[in-house]
């Protein structure tokens, strides 16, 4: 099957990166959400991020106009998905609103259109058991910023059948994307290594053990790590961290997954980090 008619549903942060990157390669692009504002909001973020890439030289001027043309957008689901060959879903990371999603598409998409999920912490074979066609559902989990990231976890859930895995990672492939297979367990590869690292740097605090300027100093210049495991806390979000450790140690049933108290405690707070400017670090304006 050659894919070439992609619906993305979800034009948030991960949405629009996504449907930006599947434009801009050649796919038919459709993007929907449940207000026509969130779509508008997407493209202008979509047209943005094309004329910085522009600026920078990634792209011409031509992938640029070419790219907002292969866009096309609907508010209706049904509508959205009745020509997909695939749909990525990066709707909100709540199980209730992907689950009534994934019914809707199920019952309107062509019986062949596979489903890939950008979820970070819902399981895939969940996912796939609410549909009735669980061999055709993956998971797409794409990094933030999507247009920049080259990294797309694969994640194959219990029943997705090797062709539809081996037509993602190609898929995956045609974005210029380096796909990497991961089996579906809590918090995939990405979340599982990088999460408890940081929850980790947040006990290091809590324990006096240092600073939150030396724990990033210590993995920036000693671990040649970009960011230290604070200031990416502050920039995932403090409740998101706090969510996918709850993923891990609930789903894993492991007490080495606890999330640290001073971390439950700063959420409690609503010190989340950049998007309340103020989480380990202060953020002006
Ligand atoms: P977001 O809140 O920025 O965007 C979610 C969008 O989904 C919103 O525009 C919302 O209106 C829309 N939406 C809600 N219900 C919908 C429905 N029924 N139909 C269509 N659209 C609907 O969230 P996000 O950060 O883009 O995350 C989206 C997904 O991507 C989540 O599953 C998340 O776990 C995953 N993810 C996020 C990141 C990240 O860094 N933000 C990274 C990787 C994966």
């Amino acid at each position: 099957m050659e894919i070439k008619n992609v619906t993305v549903v979800g034009a948030g942060t991960m949405g629009n990166g996504i449907a930006h990157v599947f434009a801009q390669f050649g796919f038919e692009v459709t993007l929907n959400d449940i207000k026509q504002e969130f779509i508008d909001r997407a493209l202008k973020t979509i047209g943005g991020n094309l004329d910085r890439q522009l600026k920078k030289g990634v792209i011409s001027e031509e992938v640029k106009q070419n790219t907002l043309v292969h866009i096309k957008t609907s508010i209706s689901l049904e509508q959205a998905c009745k020509n997909a060959d695939v749909v990525v879903e990066a709707a909100t990371e709540d199980r209730a609103i992907k689950s009534q999603i994934f019914k809707i598409l199920d019952s309107a998409a062509p019986q062949n259109t596979i489903f890939a999920s950008n979820t970070s912490s819902i399981s895939i074979t969940e996912i796939a058991a609410i549909t009735k066609r669980p061999g055709k559902v993956i998971g797409m989990h794409f990094m933030n910023p999507v247009p920049m990231m080259k990294l797309v976890e694969v994640i194959r859930g219990l029943a997705t059948t090797q062709e539809t895995l081996d037509m993602i990672v190609e898929l995956a492939k045609k974005l210029d994307k380096v796909p990497v297979e991961v089996n579906d367990y809590p918090g995939f590869i990405s979340n599982r290594v990088l999460l408890p690292m940081i929850n980790e740097a947040v006990y290091c605090v809590m324990e006096g053990v240092a600073t939150p300027e030396a724990i990033d100093t210590v993995m920036k210049l000693g671990m040649n790590h970009p960011m230290g495991p604070l200031t990416l806390a502050d920039f995932i979000g403090l409740d998101v961290c706090l969510s996918i450790m709850n993923v891990l140690y609930d789903g894993l049933g492991d007490s080495k997954y606890r999330p640290c108290p001073l971390l439950k405690k700063m959420v409690a707070a609503g010190h989340l980090g950049r998007k309340t400017g103020k989480g380990f670090y202060k953020y002006e304006g």
